[in-house]
């Protein structure tokens, strides 16, 4: 089976590689396609992001695709920077522009304030037209300063208590098995792995 990955963020498609690793499914980045559509992330949610990029990545492939959408959610921040992690800084910004951001607008929060969680949200859209959507969330603190050098976009500044390490810290296999993304990841193996053994209604695109 394909599944296309609507994505040109290489850490996001190295963890949604290693866990769907075991599976017989091609993962084809949008990288891999020519001239994909330029899908606009326009809408206020995790959700609504995910299924506008999996609904229209699908329907020009004609094949299944999964899109991811996550970002960090900071209460003290009232939800900042939320759907718009990616371009927290500006239309341009570097995952370090991001970052200093962050720490700038945190640089006044008291280290009980500083609760902090990643989501992400998965959406795959099968060519029966049958979507999954899947949620989940890794909670932490916003470290003080950057840690690690793994990982990617706000990696270094997500603490996690449990480990006492930021999530740069973690090899990929460690990443996964506590993130928010490997948690999403988990679940979807267990759909893709029934949509497998049973396509029903499957079309020519599988
Ligand atoms: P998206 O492409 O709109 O989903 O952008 C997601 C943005 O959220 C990324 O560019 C990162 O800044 C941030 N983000 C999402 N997931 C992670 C993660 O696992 N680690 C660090 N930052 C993340």
């Amino acid at each position: 089976m394909d599944l296309v990955v609507a994505t040109t963020n290489k850490g996001k498609l190295a963890e949604i590689a290693h866990v769907l690793k075991g599976l017989p499914v091609r993962l084809i980045p949008l990288s891999d396609l020519s001239n994909p559509p330029q899908v606009v992330e326009d809408e206020t949610t995790f959700e609504g992001n995910a299924r506008k990029k999996a609904r229209e990545i699908a329907r020009w492939s004609g094949k299944a695709t999964l899109a991811d959408d996550s970002g960090l959610v900071v209460p003290a921040l009232g939800g900042r920077p939320g759907v718009y992690s990616a371009r927290y800084a500006g239309p341009e910004a570097t995952d370090e522009d991001n970052r200093k951001k962050l720490l700038d607008e945190m640089k006044e929060v008291p280290w009980e304030g500083r609760d902090a969680r990643f989501v992400c949200c998965l959406v795959v859209v099968f060519p029966t037209g049958q979507e999954w959507v899947i949620e989940d969330i890794c909670e932490g603190k916003i470290a003080i300063e950057p840690r690690g050098d793994q990982g990617f976009g706000y990696d270094p500044l997500l603490w996690i208590p449990s480990l006492q390490k930021t999530m740069a810290e973690l090899p990929i296999e460690e990443k996964n098995l506590v993130s928010h993304r490997g948690k999403a990841l988990r679940k979807l193996l267990k759909i893709l792995e029934c949509a497998i053994r049973k396509p029903s209604g499957r079309s020519s695109a599988w």
